[in-house]
């Protein structure tokens, strides 16, 4: 498929995001270990840039219920399509490679499952349940879809007690439907503060890309909806766009004005920020959550 954004002229990739993916021996174990698991990663669907330093380092965020998406927004690589039952045993595999691959930290995130009556709820909930049962020590972080604003389903997840419950905002509200067509805003903003509600000591997290085309005002602004709603930590990174399909990216901000957008969401009021060009929900998110709890 072809498309508008297809035909217009890219910009061209400034030198600060060009980077040499290494591959060294814990590498390829993490390939390995998600082999053995057949288990799939948003690292590698969704094509994030980070995939060589964080297999490097021996992490990565397991992708359940599938590697197709119900919806089709036009940022994410992660493709779309016709997708098959929930595989009850992937829960268990995932706690096997949890253990496997020694972590700590575990984050688990998923396809938006419109079609499951419980958008997928009771997978995440199950996962959980697992990983704690084989690695109790594990911290365990969700990055959640929006459940199609489903109280129900978000208290599923918050029953089984994960430590972080991360939800993105992506972008400012004006450009929803250009790059979330099927999301809401201000859905995704009752979700975060829906989880305070039903629990207020598990922290929420979010995480905004810029360079769709958003103002500093507005993402501003975003940021203070987020603080609102009792959300504490944030990532902001540069969006890229994944093939010619999918959004052009409209500004490549230095590294310096991310720093920048760190000190103003800190001064705002956030408890821990992780802002650069290369950052992602999950990027690092292990040291993110350790500063938090100190
Ligand atoms: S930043 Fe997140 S999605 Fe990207 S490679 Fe690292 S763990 Fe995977």
């Amino acid at each position: 498929m072809s498309s508008d954004h297809g035909q217009r002229s890219r910009l061209r990739k400034p030198p600060w995001l060009k980077r040499r993916i290494p591959a060294g021996a814990t590498y390829r174990e993490v390939h390995r270990i998600l082999q053995r698991c057949t288990l799939h990663t948003v690292c590698q669907e969704a094509h994030c840039p980070n995939q060589g330093e964080c297999f490097s380092q021996g992490t990565a965020t397991f992708l359940i219920l599938g590697d197709r998406c119900t919806r089709n927004c036009r940022f994410c690589a992660v493709a779309h399509g016709p997708v098959g039952p929930p595989d009850i045993d992937e829960p268990r595999r995932v706690a096997e490679a949890v253990q496997s691959m020694g972590l700590r930290f575990v984050v688990v995130t998923s396809v938006t499952r419109d079609d499951l009556p419980d958008g997928g709820s009771g997978h995440f909930a199950r996962t959980i349940r697992e990983i704690r049962r084989r690695v109790p020590k594990a911290r365990i972080e969700v990055l959640v879809p929006d459940f199609q604003g489903s109280n129900r389903a978000l208290r599923t997840v918050v029953e089984a007690r994960p430590d972080v419950i991360n939800h993105n905002l992506e972008t400012v509200p004006r450009l929803y439907p250009k790059v979330r067509p099927g999301a809401g805003y201000h859905r995704s903003v009752r979700l975060l503060k829906q989880v305070r509600g039903f629990s207020p000591h598990i922290p929420t997290k979010s995480g905004l890309m810029v360079g769709l085309g958003e103002s500093p005002e507005e993402l501003r602004q975003a940021l203070f909806e987020l603080l609102e709603a009792e959300c504490r930590m944030l990532t902001l990174g540069q969006y890229l766009q994944p093939s010619r399909d999918h959004l052009p990216v409209e500004r490549f901000l230095p590294p310096e004005a991310f720093e920048q957008w760190r000190e103003v969401a800190l001064e705002m009021g956030f408890r821990e920020v992780a802002s650069g060009p290369f950052v992602r929900s999950s990027y690092r998110a292990g040291e993110l959550y350790e500063t938090l709890e100190r």
